[in-house]
């Protein structure tokens, strides 16, 4: 069941509000409609209608007919709409931000990283990417022959999103596909699906119609998009299971594919680092969204001379995190967004407890819905299944290691290459480390930082292809060669 159930309503109040799929520009509600619930207090937050096959045709419909126009405006022109949309975002950050909050449930501020940054985020990324080129670039100009390399929009992109960030991943597919000259369909998460409509409305304003449409559902749908032959590019950002089930699907019709899958990024901390200096930021690095973030850390390694202190100093952030409705002000951290993740966290701590390991902090239900304060397993070892899996929620195994070697070992057993870090002080211990994880990002001394001018990707199970920067907008193109030879 891809939906949270709704807590039965006590009171008859007002009616939830509807929000439409935009296709060719228009606002669509035809067909079932669904409820979408706050997942800290399981209140209905609004309804939108459940997109059907043949919803998705007419959005494929719309995406092709506009495609021969936008594709063929200039690149000043296209750069000038990620601007306006970045405007957009600005004018309606606040409404935006307070919807995220209620259907995902991260708090609006959350020391900087709730859903007022999540809109931050995307006026940053529309702004920066009107900043980059498709020009075109001479190849070859020698003995009459010149082979000129251009860059050249693919068609109709297919952009799948899950719940856990859903507007800022929206625009990571959204900005960079329009800006080369691609309309889009994008299908957000059946979880959180609210905010991407309504800021999809919104940015259908300064766009013309049928460059961007939506449509809903889950798997599907999520099927239909990815096997449609009018799609030429999928952008998909989800689980390692469904992004596998996605390149299947478009290798019948050779559609392009980025994928942004699961991790599993492990954080090792050096031996004799200032353990109590760095836990805000192992911390932070780990909980980030209630650790419902891609590229948080999901495993800790911490030499056995300074365990002791780094789980100490972790458990008392842990303590004193105010966990609740992230649109009370004193929120740092909100619910899990829905049941299934909420019970995989409860069950991989459990297993992990009943294993041997040691619960420092955490792992109380807070209100009614799918809130849990951050737990800090201590005594974790490879082989349990938290320390294994993907939790995706807020808790943090934290796993001792007596050999540095013995530890980037452990790094690197995964299936997964997302990110992984490397916490200390000594540079040459540092570099030394980095050059060993095995991982499209390796930070030091921090982690899960995103910048739209760097390239972002996961290597082996966590993903194809990068996002962001220059070469992020360079896979929402086709390369074409002019080959000429000039008359002697
Ligand atoms: P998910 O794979 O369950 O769902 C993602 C999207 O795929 C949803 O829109 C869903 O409706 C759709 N879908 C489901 N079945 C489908 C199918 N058979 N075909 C096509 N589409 C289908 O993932 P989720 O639970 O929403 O998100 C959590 C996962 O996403 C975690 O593993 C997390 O690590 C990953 N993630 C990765 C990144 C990254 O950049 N690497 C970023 C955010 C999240």
């Amino acid at each position: 069941m891809p939906y949270n159930e709704a807590k039965p309503a006590t009171e008859s109040g007002s009616q939830p509000p509807i929000y439409p799929l935009t296709i060719d520009g228009k606002p669509i509600t035809d067909g079932k409609l669904v409820d979408v619930i706050n997942p800290f207090d399981l209140s209905i937050v609004g309804r939108c209608p459940v997109a059907e096959i043949n919803t998705l045709e007419s959005a494929v419909g719309a995406a092709t007919r506009a495609f021969t126009d936008w594709s063929k405006r200039s690149d000043s022109e296209r750069a000038e709409a990620c601007l306006k949309i970045a405007q957009i975002f600005e004018e309606n950050a606040q409404e935006l931000s307070a919807l995220i909050t209620k259907e995902q449930g991260k708090p609006v501020d959350a020391g900087g990283f709730g859903s007022g940054f999540e809109i931050g985020g995307c006026i940053g990324w529309s702004q920066a990417t009107s900043t980059f080129t498709l020009e075109d670039k001479v190849i070859l100009d020698a003995d009459g022959v010149k082979a000129v390399q251009k860059r050249v929009p693919i068609g109709v992109v297919g952009s799948i999103t899950p719940w856990n960030w859903p507007v800022l991943i929206a625009i990571w597919h959204i900005m960079p596909a329009i800006r080369a000259g691609n309309t889009v369909i994008i299908k957000p998460s059946p979880f959180t699906p609210l905010s991407t409509l309504r800021a999809v409305e919104l940015m259908n304003t300064v766009l013309p119609a049928g460059v961007l449409n939506t449509v809903t559902g889950d798997a599907e749908i999520g099927e239909a998009i990815s096997s449609h032959p009018g799609i030429s590019k999928l952008m998909f950002t989800g689980s390692t299971t469904t992004g596998k089930r996605v390149m299947i699907n478009a290798a019948e019709n050779l559609a392009r594919c980025t994928l942004e899958l699961g991790g599993n990024d492990a954080a090792i901390v050096l031996p004799g680092a200032p353990v109590t200096d760095m836990a805000p930021g192992l911390f932070f690095g780990s909980f980030i969204n209630a650790g419902q973030t891609c590229g948080c850390i999901k495993r800790i390694y911490v030499h056995e001379d300074n365990y002791a202190d780094a789980c100490a100093a972790l458990a008392a952030i842990a303590k004193d995190t105010n966990v609740g409705d992230g649109l009370h002000a004193d929120t740092d951290m909100g619910p899990i967004q829905n049941k299934a993740q909420y019970e995989k966290v409860k069950r991989l701590t459990q297993d992990a407890i009943k294993q041997g390991a040691s619960l420092l902090a955490g792992g109380e239900q807070v209100g009614d819905g799918y809130a849990l304060t951050p737990a800090i397993l201590a005594d974790c070892k490879p082989g349990m299944a938290i320390v294994d899996e993907e939790q995706f929620g807020p808790v943090i195994p934290v796993i001792k290691y007596k050999t540095l070697d013995e530890a980037i070992a452990m790094a690197n057993a995964t299936e997964f290459g997302l990110c992984a870090s490397v916490w200390g002080t000594d540079p040459e211990q540092l570099e030394h480390v980095s050059d060993q994880l095995v991982a499209g990002t390796v930070y030091v001394n921090t982690h899960a930082e995103l910048n739209p001018m760097v390239p972002f990707g996961g290597v082996k199970d966590s993903g194809i292809g990068v996002q962001f920067g220059q070469e992020g907008l360079n896979t929402f193109t086709n390369v074409k060669i002019v080959y000429n030879r000039m008359p002697a």
